[in-house]
Order: C-alpha cells, then structure tokens, then sequence
C-alpha cells in the first residue's frame, strides 16, 4: 500500500514514524493498514491509532486538536530567517513527526524548513551525507574532539548521540541535527 505524499517527511515508514497496525484510526475509524508512533502537541501520554491519511489530509488536526511537531522547533534558517506560517502549518498540523528523546527539532534552509530523510549512524554519514561532516566539526566537535572520533559514536536510534539529516528543498544542501542522550 502506498503512503500519502508527505513532502517535509518522505519515507516515514523508513524512520519507523508509521508501522503497520490492523489498529481502527481514530478519525476515520477504520483499519488502514499502517498506525502513527510519532509525537503528538500537547502530549497525550498514551498512544491513540491515527492512519497516515488522516495526518495528510489535516484530518486529525482538526478532529483531535493535536499537532505533530511544535512550531516552536522549526528552527530558523541559515540567515535566521523564520519560515512562514503556511510551512509551519503543513509541517505540524499535515505531516507526521519523528521520536527523540528531548525536543525534536526541525531543520530550516532557504527560508523553507528542510526535508527530514532520517537517522543514520557514522558509517551511513560517512558514505551516503559525507557533506555534512564539516558541519559537525563545526557546529558539535569540541574544540578537542577529534571529528573521526566523533562520528563514530554516532548511532540511528540507540546509543547515546543520534544524527539526523535533513535536506534543503531549494538548493539541496544537506543538513544534521545531532541529539545527545
Ligand atoms: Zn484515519
Ligand atoms: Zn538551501
């Protein structure tokens, strides 16, 4: 079965965002196929089965007053320029979020948030986000750590420092966030 289109959030079942479920969605009451395990605003505690269809079509925003990221953590651009509110609103009342384990963060390039392609370890980072690497010797390395040394202890989900990647979606520069346990 094919997903909708979630154009800031592309393979959400690669980042483990939806996983098949036979659970009944909460807003359109039936069984799709697929259930959200991402972060709702405000927080709920427990987990209520919402289809990545009704996230798409802002379905579950509306009928459940729940968000799935917070506008407040759309970072600014890379000229601190704010994105506009439309994006805002796709990005957290259309588009499915990703765990963490403090605040997810969502990426800004171009005045436009960034594109989220997930997780990935050193290794992946290393051969597939390479561009990156200067951005975390700037922006995460100490002045005494060694990038190397670094990048190794980077891990997609366990561990204790997790790196996510995004992607400009006008001039394609990649981009990492790194979260430490
Ligand atoms: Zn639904
Ligand atoms: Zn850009």
């Amino acid at each position: 079965m094919i997903l909708p289109v979630f154009i800031y959030h592309p393979d959400p079942l690669k980042t483990s965002t939806f996983i098949p479920s036979d659970q009944v969605c909460r807003v359109c009451k039936q069984a799709r196929g697929f259930q959200y395990m991402g972060p709702v605003y405000p927080n709920l505690g427990n987990l209520i089965p919402i289809c990545p269809w009704c996230i798409a079509s802002g379905e579950a925003y509306s009928a459940l007053a729940l968000e799935f990221s917070d506008p407040n953590l759309i970072l600014n651009d890379q000229n601190d320029q704010e994105v506009s509110r439309a994006v805002k609103d796709e990005i957290c009342k259309r588009t499915p979020g990703f765990n963490t384990w403090q605040d997810q963060i969502w990426l800004s390039h171009c005045a436009d948030a960034a594109v989220f392609l997930g997780a990935c370890d050193g290794k992946t980072i290393r051969q597939e986000h390479a561009e990156v690497l200067p951005q975390i010797q700037e922006d995460y390395c100490g002045e005494h750590e060694v990038l190397d040394e670094y990048v190794d202890e980077l891990e997609a989900e366990a561990g204790w420092l997790v790196a996510r990647i995004f992607q400009c979606r006008h001039c394609s520069q990649k981009l990492v966030h790194i979260e430490a346990d």
